[in-house]
């Protein structure tokens, strides 16, 4: 009983710790603060909201125009 009890706190550790790797590696790609395309930093919120943002609201909606246009 013992040691089925250690062995699953064994695998609980290792898929916390395997959870907690992946959100460090997350977190450091999300660490544009900083608009692509004009350079100003990108709002809290819209980090939070959309942490692969690379650029700001506004780039953001003039690249999906360009988008649009180019189709
Ligand atoms: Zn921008």
């Amino acid at each position: 009983m013992a040691d089925n009890a250690d062995r699953a706190a064994v695998t609980i550790q290792q898929s916390l710790e395997a959870v907690l790797a992946r959100r460090a590696a997350l977190a450091t790609q999300a660490t544009n603060s900083e608009c692509d395309d004009c350079g100003y930093p990108i709002p809290a919120a819209r980090r939070q909201a959309a942490p692969w943002a690379t650029t700001c609201i506004e780039c953001q909606g003039i690249r999906e125009l360009r988008g649009r246009h180019v189709r």
